[in-house]
């Protein structure tokens, strides 16, 4: 299909929207949390097939529309916003095309692609047994070869929609390996088969979705294998990627947050904006991540480690929101938004994998990789070498060293009388020095040059070893960090005018404090605002989104240097006669500090992406800023307790490394501003722009397919 052919993510969002509005409009369904699972219409998947929009990303041979796995997920996302029923063709179109496209003879992608394309073919996913549960790869189900293929015989359980699938995929044991995993084999079957037996399980909700499934000597014709006979465990690990990667692990309550948003007036009353801002950044950063993953899938990898740890975040903010939906909408009945999302509640972590194993997952991925990975954020091996030889040195001499080589005036562009590079340069430095745990004042002293670069006055830092530290905001009574020993103190007040004082000077009084990590945190008392030299203007949201993007990058780095020290630490120190790491719960416990550093990341390469877009405007930077900071200070609280948790009474000590990264996210959490200010920010704006805006800001620089305000 050539590209004109194809829709945008734009055009895409909005034909399920006119879908969705129709169907509405006319009362044909009722918005629902785990509609994924749940709502079940044939023909609603019926009238999303004749758009084209099952089966997106496949070969047009098969009735595909050889679309990427974002435009899918364009798709995919407005639909679970909508809580619309979708279930018929869920799951078919989310990983059993993928597997048999992938697997599959070419007899069987004929057979099968273009039914579940048109909806016509509804899937059910044969994998666990009463014996196999989380230990998939304890499968009894026995598939004894005959005659042209195989007699099927054994017995599934929690196989959703069996009673209306046409076709199940089912993992069976071939052949007994030396290893439980091998000689497993995966095959597609009839159900109306001959020995196909169904019976209903209700669930806690009396809800019918997931069934028994009883295979009665079936016979499966040999053609209707996916792919070697035997390598049945590896191909399903793969297949679980698409499983576990999707949107539907974060968006499953949306519908629920669609109603605590309709209750501004409630969260307004108790304050509650910093609440509902710490949700939208957890929404916008895991949502971000489904994003990752489908980009990944488009390049052929199989990110396992990636969507078990989004599957892994995606629950418990899944699991939050309904605790959020009890405490803002109060209790309400089976059928209530509460309600539907409370029942269904206790699934989202078992189903696609027991939130435990997933953790484990986590863990054993790591431990292919290399015990100490450099920091990920790094642009260039001159930057890291650099950031290497800088922390080497004591604070005084890497200070003077940094304001020598001109790092202050990084990001600033040579015409303007800064020393080039981008703010990604200065954000990968300030993530190496994060992750050596060091300290300097480089974020404020380059936000301080920036800020006269804008107003045309560097004249102002006439010596190399001149800076200038920014303390933000109207009131008189401020802080800035290094203000005693700034050449320069600026005033940046809420409407973006600039004033200057120098250090000592008779307008403002300075007086000399740290934060926790001990780093200088002075106080700017300000005497007489109309004595001070005004030096211009500047788009304090903008210059609030640069400094808020750089200490995001410090403290991803730190959380980076923590995990890897904490790493270390486990594997080697022993206790019960085997390292820490051993044991599983400590295993459990440093996945979990793994999930938050990607997620941090995560949040913090979507802000990049939106400081350096051209069309992005400083409000749509500052809010994306807001949720790296908001993430990272989320993912820096976790971190420490777990690391010090760890670390046992060695971590306590100041001759041990690990309070040179503790001190500091403990620290950087609230320097530029405290996170709660940061969430009560985003989330004063979600009540003022409602759930569209919310919406917008999610999908901000892929596609805007109507004209609304971005949070
Ligand atoms: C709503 C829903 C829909 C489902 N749909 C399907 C479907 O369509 N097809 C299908 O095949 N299956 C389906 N399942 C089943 C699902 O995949 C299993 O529930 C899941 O794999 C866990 O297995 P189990 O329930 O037997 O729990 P068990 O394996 O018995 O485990 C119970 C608990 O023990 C702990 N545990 C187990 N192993 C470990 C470990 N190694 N480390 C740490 N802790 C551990 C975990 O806390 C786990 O939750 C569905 C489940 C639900 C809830």
């Amino acid at each position: 299909m050539s590209d004109t052919n194809r829709l945008t993510q734009a055009e895409l969002r909005n034909t399920v929207r006119d879908l969705i509005d129709r169907w509405r409009s006319e009362a044909r369904y009722q918005p629902r949390s785990d509609s994924w699972l749940r709502s079940l219409d044939v023909e609603f998947s019926k009238e999303l097939a004749s758009r084209g929009l099952i089966g997106m990303t496949w070969p047009r041979d098969y009735g595909g529309g050889e679309y990427t796995n974002t435009d899918r997920m364009a798709v995919t996302e407005e639909l679970l916003r909508a809580g619309a029923p979708v279930a018929a063709h869920w799951i078919a179109d989310r990983q059993i095309g993928p597997a048999i496209l992938r697997y599959g003879t070419q007899e069987l992608r004929e057979e099968i692609l273009p039914g579940i394309v048109s909806a016509d073919y509804l899937f059910c996913l044969g994998m666990s047994e009463p014996e196999a549960g989380s230990d998939l790869a304890a499968v009894r189900t026995t598939a004894t070869p005959v005659d042209g293929g195989w007699m099927l015989k054994g017995r599934k359980i929690w196989t959703t929609g069996a009673h209306r699938a046409s076709h199940a995929y089912v993992l069976a044991r071939t052949s007994s390996g030396e290893r439980k995993h091998q000689g497993l084999s995966e095959l597609i079957v009839d159900m109306d088969a001959e020995g196909v037996l169904v019976s209903p399980i209700l669930d806690m909700a009396g809800e019918h979705h997931f069934n028994e499934l009883v295979f009665e000597d079936v016979f499966v014709p040999r053609g209707r294998l996916l792919g070697e006979e035997g390598n049945g465990w590896r191909q399903v690990v793969e297949q679980l990627s698409f499983e576990r990667g999707g949107p539907e692990r974060v968006l499953s309550t949306y519908p629920l947050l669609v109603e605590i948003l309709g209750n501004s007036d409630v969260i307004r009353h108790r304050r509650g904006e910093d609440e509902l801002g710490e949700f939208v950044a957890r929404l916008a950063s895991l949502r971000s991540m489904a994003f990752d993953v489908a980009a990944q899938l488009d390049r052929g990898e199989a990110p396992v480690q990636e969507a078990a740890t989004l599957k892994y975040l995606g629950n418990v903010f899944e699991r939050d929101v309904v605790e959020y939906g009890r405490r803002i909408l109060g209790p309400g009945g089976q059928g209530s938004a509460y309600g539907q999302a409370l029942l269904a509640s206790p699934g989202f972590s078992l189903r696609g994998g027991a939130a435990d194993v997933l953790l484990s997952i986590i863990v054993r991925q790591e431990a292919s990789k290399d015990a100490r990975v450099a920091s990920p954020m790094a642009a260039d091996k001159e930057l890291t070498d650099l950031a290497q030889s800088l922390s080497e040195l004591n604070f005084d001499q890497r200070w003077q060293q940094i304001r020598e080589l001109g790092l202050v005036g990084i990001g600033v562009d040579e015409q303007d009388g800064g020393s080039g590079g981008t703010v990604d340069d200065l954000a990968s430095l300030v993530a190496e020095f994060g992750t050596r745990g060091v300290s300097s004042p480089l974020i404020e002293a380059s936000v301080g040059y920036s800020v006269l670069a804008e107003c045309g006055r560097l004249d102002l830092l006439p010596d190399e070893s001149d800076y200038a530290t920014v303390a933000f905001g109207s009131s008189d009574e401020l802080t800035a960090p290094c203000a005693g020993s700034a050449s320069l103190v600026l005033l940046v007040d809420d409407q973006g005018e600039v004033a200057v004082v120098g250090s000592g000077s008779g307008e403002a009084k300075i007086e000399h404090d740290t934060n926790v990590a001990g780093e200088s945190y002075d106080r700017v008392t300000v005497t007489d605002r109309g004595d001070l030299v005004r030096l211009g203007r500047v788009d304090v949201a903008d210059v609030r989104a640069r400094q808020a993007l750089l200490w995001s990058a410090a403290l991803c780095g730190a959380l980076d240097g923590t995990y890897d020290l904490t790493r270390g630490y486990v594997s080697t120190r022993e206790q019960f006669g085997a390292p820490l790491l051993k044991i599983p719960a400590v295993a459990a416990h440093l996945a979990t500090m793994k999930t938050q550093a990607l997620l941090a990341r995560t949040a913090f390469d979507r802000a990049a992406a939106a400081y350096r877009r051209a069309g992005a405007s400083p409000a749509e930077r500052l809010g994306a800023a807001a949720v790296a900071r908001i993430t990272a200070s989320a993912a820096a609280d976790e971190t420490t307790r777990i690391a010090h948790q760890l670390h046992g009474a060695i971590g306590t000590t100041a001759e041990y490394d690990l309070h040179r990264f503790t001190l500091r996210l403990w620290a950087w959490r609230d320097t530029d501003l405290p996170a709660r200010e940061w969430a009560a920010l985003l989330g004063d704006r979600a009540l003022t722009g409602g759930e569209q805006s919310v919406w917008a800001s999610l999908t901000a620089g892929e596609t805007q397919a109507a004209d609304v305000d971005v949070v």
